[in-house]
């Protein structure tokens, strides 16, 4: 059998990102380019100024939300699972279980199978499709917290954290510092499913996300508004941007008990250091075993790993005895997490 050409023959990073050289797009490029593939709506992957977009109709119209109708010169719309032909390849999109509309990007070419799996997560999530597993031959995978100590329990043992200290602290309002895409919409989920059904209240910058993930079908329950209340709002829950938990704008509450739903929260430097007091280790990414259980799952002989800490997991994956390569692409942060 011939040998297949090195994958760096046809998909790789240039000055704007991770460029498929056949198909003549971009993988989430972080400067302007001509023809786009965006995996989901975070603002580190998601960028305004392209000449055309493809995206699953979530993150499109996601993006449009955040960024304006205007974001790309023109927008097509991939659902899950239907195939594409683009140049000299075949594309198709698959869920990667990070929040509403991600997608992992399945690249077909000369019989060889690469998937960038942009951000994606294994835990189960009310908001959004489960991440499917997509055999492959290279895996481009995230490494938000690739190090062993971040393994992410199951949320719900934090929500019940979150309850039991509304039932010890009835007197407090309980703010919980949140992402505006995925985390919070996901956390007012997860109270759902904990049986909590009293208002959630949200800080104004987390409201069109909110609408939009009740528009396209997610029981969110009630969400109102804090505007919407001159109350202080005593043993609720206050859902807010992460910088507002410590601002003026949280002095309207009674006596606030400062919480934020994070992967980071596992260390608890960083909790102390934002005057956390109830950290809640919610994440949205793939914690160090679903990093190596996913690694292993698609089979691939060849991972290429993105944005996070690729050194140790590099590392991991050549004592799997597979072929590693750290990325290194500009222009990507945690801070969506
Ligand atoms: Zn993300
Ligand atoms: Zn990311």
């Amino acid at each position: 059998m011939p040998r297949s050409p090195p994958f760096e023959s046809w998909l790789r990073p240039d000055a704007s990102g991770l460029h498929c050289l056949p198909g003549g797009f971009h993988v989430d490029p972080h400067a302007p380019v001509d023809r786009a593939i965006i995996t989901h709506g975070h603002s580190d992957h998601a960028r305004p100024g392209h000449g055309a977009v493809l995206a699953t109709p979530d993150t499109i119209a996601i993006m449009k939300l955040r960024l304006g109708a205007g974001a790309a010169g023109s927008f097509q719309s991939l659902a899950y699972g239907e195939t594409l032909q683009i140049g000299g390849v075949t594309v198709s999109l698959r869920p990667s279980g990070h929040i509403l509309g991600a997608a992992q990007l399945v690249i077909d070419h000369q019989g060889q199978r690469a998937v960038i799996s942009g951000d994606y997560k294994r835990q189960p999530d009310p908001t959004c499709d489960a991440f499917e597993v997509v055999p492959c031959d290279l895996f481009v995978t995230e490494a938000t917290f690739a190090l062993p100590v971040f393994r992410h329990e199951p949320p719900e043992g934090e929500v019940a954290k979150l309850l039991a200290s509304l039932r010890i602290f009835p007197e407090r309002t309980h703010l919980v510092g949140v992402y505006g895409l995925g985390k919070c919409q996901r956390l007012v989920a997860l109270l759902r499913q904990a049986g909590y059904d009293r208002p959630v209240w949200l800080h104004g910058a987390l409201r069109n996300m909110t609408d939009y993930y009740v528009r396209r079908g997610i029981d969110l329950g009630p969400v109102p508004s804090v505007t919407e209340s001159k109350d202080s709002l005593a043993g609720e829950i206050v859902l807010c941007p992460p910088s507002s938990v410590a601002d003026r704008w949280s002095q309207r509450f009674a006596e606030p008990l400062a919480g934020f739903a994070s992967g980071w929260m596992r260390i608890r430097g960083r909790a102390r250091q934002r005057g956390v007091e109830l950290p809640l280790v919610i994440s949205d990414h793939a914690g160090w075993p679903e990093l190596l259980q996913t690694i292993r799952e698609t089979g691939a002989g060849e991972i290429w790993v993105t944005h996070g800490r690729e050194e140790a997991l590099v590392h991991a994956v050549t004592q799997m005895g597979l072929k590693a390569r750290a990325l290194a692409l500009v222009g990507r942060e945690d801070d969506a997490e």
